[in-house]
């Protein structure tokens, strides 16, 4: 391995000042150079340590208290270093070098930008230096990008998780409607119609109307005969920042189908959006949604299937 020491450079601060000493001699052909006084350096810094913690974001559960004592923590030492005056304003530290503040990074700052959070998984995921996807070599190879963006691997890994989800909401249906199934959901194999004593469940299959309607293939169509009512329900297992998005996308998306529903067969028809992000996130009000799906699917189990989804989708990745 080696290291681009061109890129490197080191600063001496003594008693919070910074001072000039002599460049590092490695060896015969490298030396560490001093920082300029107006130089910068771009990769780790002050504005760096932050970032570092925010790589556990989503997967340890930072509560709020913690962010503002890890804060506390890192104006402590400032303060040890000489960086912060005891007695000067906490908030002006963290306003920007223009408005007269030292532009500190701050733990505490809820507003978190979510693809930014995954940003360091390249590194991890990909050995080379080139970040680009080895999938589709056109986006930046992020977990995010891996279980969600990207157009090589939807087809394929990201559409048999989504029919996963399907699957184990079909098996709930068929047992809310005493319609045999197997014991296990995932021994369960929809058929495009399962025929019931009061029911009938349509598994990806187009629904014809008088008028031509371009979105008529909900992924599960429940028409419930004994209560005259029809469920479209349609899943999609998007990236997390994309969940609310999604959710709005499909309830426009099958208006002009509930309509016509409901003129045909004069059924109520409701959409059901069925949105996990690829990641676990879920939007506010989803559990109502899962609550109208008959059967009591269990969300937990959902996330489940979705995360272990994604389990095999980077366990693939990593090994090529
Ligand atoms: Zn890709």
């Amino acid at each position: 391995m080696e290291f681009g020491l061109s890129k490197c450079a080191k600063a001496t601060f003594k008693r919070g000042k910074l001072r000039n000493t002599k460049n590092i001699v490695l060896d015969d052909d490298s030396i560490i150079k001093e920082l300029d006084q107006e130089g910068t350096y771009k990769y780790l810094g002050v504005n760096e340590a932050i970032p570092v913690v925010t790589y556990s974001f989503n997967i340890i559960n930072w509560n709020l208290s913690e962010l503002q004592r890890l804060d506390s923590e890192i104006r402590k030492q400032f303060t040890c270093n000489r960086m912060l005056h005891p007695k000067s304003d906490v908030d002006r530290l963290y306003l920007p070098r223009s408005k007269g503040g030292q532009f500190a990074a701050r733990a505490n700052n809820v507003d978190v930008d979510t693809q930014a959070r995954h940003q360091w998984f390249p590194n991890i995921l990909h050995n080379g230096a080139d970040p680009k996807c080895r999938f589709c070599e056109d986006k930046v190879e992020t977990i995010d990008h891996i279980v969600s963006g990207c157009s090589i691997l939807i087809p394929g890994e990201c559409k048999s998780r989504h029919d996963r989800v399907g699957q184990y909401l079909h098996w709930n249906i068929c047992n809310h409607f005493s319609i045999k199934t197997h014991s296990n959901w995932y021994e369960h194999h929809p058929e495009p119609v399962t025929e019931g004593e009061t029911v009938t469940i349509l598994w990806d299959f187009s629904i014809h109307t008088d008028r031509t309607i371009q979105a008529n293939r909900p992924d599960i169509v429940i028409k419930d005969k004994k209560n005259n009512l029809c469920f479209l329900i349609d899943m999609i297992v998007p990236s997390d920042r994309n969940v609310s998005a999604k959710t709005f996308e499909k309830l426009a998306k099958y208006k002009d189908l509930e309509i016509e529903i409901e003129k045909m067969w004069h059924f109520k028809s409701r959409t059901i959006p069925e949105v996990i992000g690829a990641l676990g996130l879920i939007k506010k009000g989803a559990k109502e949604y899962l609550e109208m799906i008959p059967g009591n699917p269990s969300l937990q189990e959902i996330q489940k299937i979705v995360l272990n989804s994604n389990t095999h989708v980077s366990r693939r990745a990593l090994t090529i």
